[in-house]
């Protein structure tokens, strides 16, 4: 079987990652990917089936097994820690070996159960065994970027009915995150303040886009929200990751993301959806400095309710039937 590797697209500026392993898997089929799947493999008593953890945190509170929340490698990983970049040229093509990281967070002993079942100290202990793998793999000066995923149900990309993250280090700046990153420092430039700080400014003095509002955060329907019901959670307070933010703030931030669970579940009939943190890159060979006063760390939520479009995966281009407004307004309401 051919090696895996990234491979760079020069028209498109983008980096492909090849996983042939995978193949098989493809061609066979779903009804199988599914049987594997009936039994949880997250639930304490079968961790061996998971690999050695990465981390471990045990909150007495909520332990069960010897574990409240783990990180381990992920079974089929993407990319290697263990390879070299062995970045090579060959015409005008680019490629390098899949150096990274892929390791799964498991938030919760509890199986089949959403954020909205869980209290704000247990998704709160979820929060800060990611916060400290990050801090971990932004040491590691070949990494570009450190994405964390959480993707709930079949039509999100989630596999297993458990509440989990993937983690993965990338060795190259995903290119949504390099054009957010240009466009906070293009700002940044031209005002001397960072755009996301502006943004949360505005949002919370119109008021008509709020979700929810906690002492340190805010939920907002974005003001050109690209798909329905879709949600940005911002720190009012300025920073790169979340680690910038006060501890205390974590606190916070669960109970923001158990309030837009609750509201995902009662109000949008429980749909699949995605959450992605955006925070700023690592080494990105750039003025740092200048990279942190203007990029700011927040949260997207989107629920996976409408079909994406090959205009949008093609073109860029949305076409979303709901104004930001009104979905802003419907959420607000639904309360547990
Ligand atoms: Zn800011």
């Amino acid at each position: 079987m051919a090696e895996g590797m990234l491979r760079r697209d020069p028209l498109n500026k983008i980096w492909v990652i090849f996983t042939p392993e995978k193949v098989k898997t493809l061609i066979s089929g779903s009804s199988e990917n599914e049987a594997k799947f009936d039994v949880d493999p997250f639930v304490p008593g079968v961790e061996s089936a998971t690999g050695p953890d990465i981390l471990r945190h045990n909150d007495p509170l909520y332990a069960v097994g010897g574990w409240s929340s783990r990180v381990f490698p992920a079974k089929n990983p993407i990319l290697r820690v263990e390879n070299d970049k062995n970045g090579k040229g060959y015409g005008l093509y680019d490629s390098m070996s899949r150096l990274g990281a892929h390791e799964v967070v498991v938030e919760t002993p509890k199986s089949g159960i959403g954020l909205d079942q869980l209290s704000v100290e247990e998704i709160a202990d979820g929060i800060k065994i990611i916060f400290d793998r990050i801090a971990d793999l932004r040491k590691d000066t070949r990494f570009r970027y450190i994405s964390v995923i959480k993707s709930r149900g079949a039509a999100a990309g989630g596999t297993i009915n458990h509440n989990y993250s993937e983690i993965k280090a990338y060795p190259f700046i995903p290119p949504f995150v390099r054009n957010k990153l240009d466009n906070c420092l293009e700002y940044y430039r031209m005002k001397e303040r960072c755009l996301i700080c502006d943004i949360i400014d505005q949002e919370l003095s119109d008021r008509k886009r709020i979700v929810e509002e906690h002492d340190n955060f805010v939920a907002i329907c974005p003001y050109a929200s690209r798909f329905p019901f879709e949600m940005t959670v911002l720190p009012k307070k300025h920073g790169r990751i979340l680690s910038d933010n006060p501890v205390s703030a974590i606190n916070d931030f669960a109970k923001i993301l158990r309030s837009v669970a609750v509201k995902l579940k009662n109000g949008l009939n429980s749909p699949a959806y995605n959450m992605v943190f955006n925070y700023l890159p690592v080494n990105s060979g750039g003025d740092a400095e200048a990279e942190s006063l203007a990029y700011h760390w927040h949260l997207e939520i989107i629920p996976r309710i409408s079909v994406i479009t090959a205009d949008s995966l093609e073109n860029g281009i949305f076409v979303n039937p709901t104004l930001p407004e009104d979905a802003a307004e419907f959420l607000r309401n639904i309360r547990e």
